[in-house]
């Protein structure tokens, strides 16, 4: 055997390199946080949220009822005129106090984030926490220049938003809907997702830490029909949520006649597109970033590759390999690529389509690899011989599994991109700018990446056409869903 054929074979072992959770302080019981402080529910109750890696319960958290969000909902709306009439300057001090106590302590929030959700703790510490804190800043900023954010036009707060996020970026959803809203004068009451409710009430002591006004902002944990009791409350004046579209069209029927301006960033089946020019490896990474990045439990995952005919054996037989080479297991340990999956419920939903995938003829890989005796798990999974029909081509998985198309022109690729009732983002990976600037104009998705993807920045707007959605998070555009403009 040749040196070099030597060198090529070695494989580096990993060692365990885990965080370790010592220093972070969780209480064993968390109230609702209401009037800048937590309160026992009213009448709502008290569940464990459970380690998905481990089906272990982590804390008690206390659920809304009916009351507790009229509570929360009251607090805010005696907070918010006081809050309104702050000087833009005052109110970003603020946020700016937020994102500083978001950075100092990170380090736990990252480690509360991987074991409450299942993602691993390199993606918490490196993307969601430190973007949280991003977003805070930028809308610190933001807050004294309202009106320069939407073209030189008078500016007012709605009023009180209500807010619903989900549970794939708990920290960093909370962070793009409570930033805005309170930059722009508007109290908030935020319900986090049934099974990640731990960093909004960290979030809700660093608000306590920052002195922010009590009743500015409430966090009521819940379930889904907390969040459909708190969009059916009179006194609110505006709602954003984040989650799938079957749940927004219901919120949006629920809404329907109230007035109530509505905000809606949903699900996706996004297009990423690799043409024979482009740089084959980058391409890789690119799609390995795109699908597999927290489990694949992204809206704007790149779930559906399109690849050109004449490099497709070539892209698929690269993607395997560097699939094999993915690290799956402990959230917690430094290594980890993809981690547990956020819930059994989930866990369900793409073995479901998994099954549905093969049962329809697609052609199904699964790296082997060795996964934990407890917790939700789903190893990373590639499928070939995908027609545009098949489930696995038009519904959203929400987990580790890509689903692999072929084009032969660029029409076709276009054409097959847009062949989905979601819009929300797209990728592009060719050599040749003109094409790449053609392809993304022509393509329905509110943000298209080129030759990479999963780029998130706070001052650059996300959001969706068609069923992914409608409104803009993020920069100044992500502005306007808070205000009154005339
Ligand atoms: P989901 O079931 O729609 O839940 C989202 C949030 O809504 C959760 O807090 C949920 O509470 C709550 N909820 C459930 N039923 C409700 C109802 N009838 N009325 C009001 N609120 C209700 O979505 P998910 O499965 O948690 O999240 C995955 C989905 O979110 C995917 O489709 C993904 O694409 C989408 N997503 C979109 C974006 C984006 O920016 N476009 C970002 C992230 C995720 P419970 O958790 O207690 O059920
Ligand atoms: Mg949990």
């Amino acid at each position: 055997m040749s040196t070099e054929e030597t060198r090529t074979r070695i494989v580096w072992d990993y060692a365990p390199a885990p965080e370790s959770p010592d220093h972070v302080r969780l209480r064993d019981s968390y109230g609702l946080f209401i009037g800048g402080e937590f309160r026992d529910p009213l009448d709502g109750r008290r569940i464990h949220t459970i380690n998905p890696a481990t089906e272990e319960p982590i804390a008690e958290v206390a659920f809304a009822g009916e009351a507790d969000l009229r509570a929360a909902i009251e607090a805010a709306r005696v907070a918010q005129p006081r809050w309104a009439a702050l000087s833009g300057l005052e109110r970003g001090k603020y946020l700016f106090r937020v994102a500083r106590l978001i950075q100092e302590r990170a380090r736990e929030l990252a480690i509360v984030e991987s074991m409450d959700g299942g993602k691993p703790v390199r993606e918490s510490r490196d993307v969601d926490i430190p973007l949280a804190a991003a977003h805070f800043f930028h809308y610190a900023g933001w807050a004294d220049k309202l009106s320069y954010g939407v073209g030189g036009r008078d500016v007012a707060p709605l009023g009180v938003a209500a807010q619903i996020v989900p549970w794939n970026f708990p920290l960093l959803m909370a962070a793009w809907k409570l930033a805005p809203a309170l930059a722009c004068g508007n109290a908030a009451v935020l319900k986090p997702a049934e099974t990640t409710p731990l960093t909004a009430l960290l979030l809700a002591e660093i608000f306590q830490e920052a002195e922010l006004p009590p009743g500015v902002v409430g966090i009521v944990p819940g379930d889904g029909a907390t969040g459909a009791a708190l969009v059916r409350q009179p006194d609110i004046d505006k709602v954003a949520f984040t989650g799938s579209t079957v749940v927004g069209k219901d919120i949006q029927a629920a809404l329907a006649g109230r007035g109530i301006p509505l905000t809606l960033e949903l699900g996706g089946k996004s297009a990423n597109v690799v043409f024979e020019d482009a740089a084959l490896d980058q391409a890789v990474e690119g799609i390995v970033n795109g699908i597999f990045f927290n489990q694949g439990h992204v809206c704007c995952a790149g779930s559906r590759l399109l690849i050109q005919e004449s490099v497709a054996d070539a892209v698929t037989g690269k993607l395997w390999a560097r699939m094999g080479r993915l690290r799956v297991g402990d959230p917690l340990d430094k290594n980890t690529d993809v981690g547990a999956i956020n819930s059994r419920d989930q866990l369900e939903r793409i073995e479901q389509l998994v099954s549905a995938g093969e049962e329809e003829g697609a052609m199904r890989r699964t790296v082997a690899c060795e996964l934990p005796a407890r917790g939700y798990w789903f190893a990373p999974t590639l499928f070939t011989e995908v027609a545009p029909a098949h489930r696995i081509a038009v519904e959203e998985i929400f987990g580790p599994v890509v689903s692999v198309m072929t084009f032969r022109t660029q029409a076709e690729a276009i054409a097959k991109a847009n062949a989905s009732p979601y819009g929300l983002a797209a990728g592009i990976w060719t050599d040749k700018g003109a094409k790449a600037f053609e392809v993304a104009s022509a393509l329905q998705a509110g943000v298209v990446w080129q030759n990479t993807y999963n780029q998130f920045d706070p001052s650059a707007a996300f959001g969706g056409y068609k069923e992914s959605g409608f409104g803009r998070e993020g920069g100044p555009a992500g502005l306007r869903p808070y205000l009154r403009i005339s």
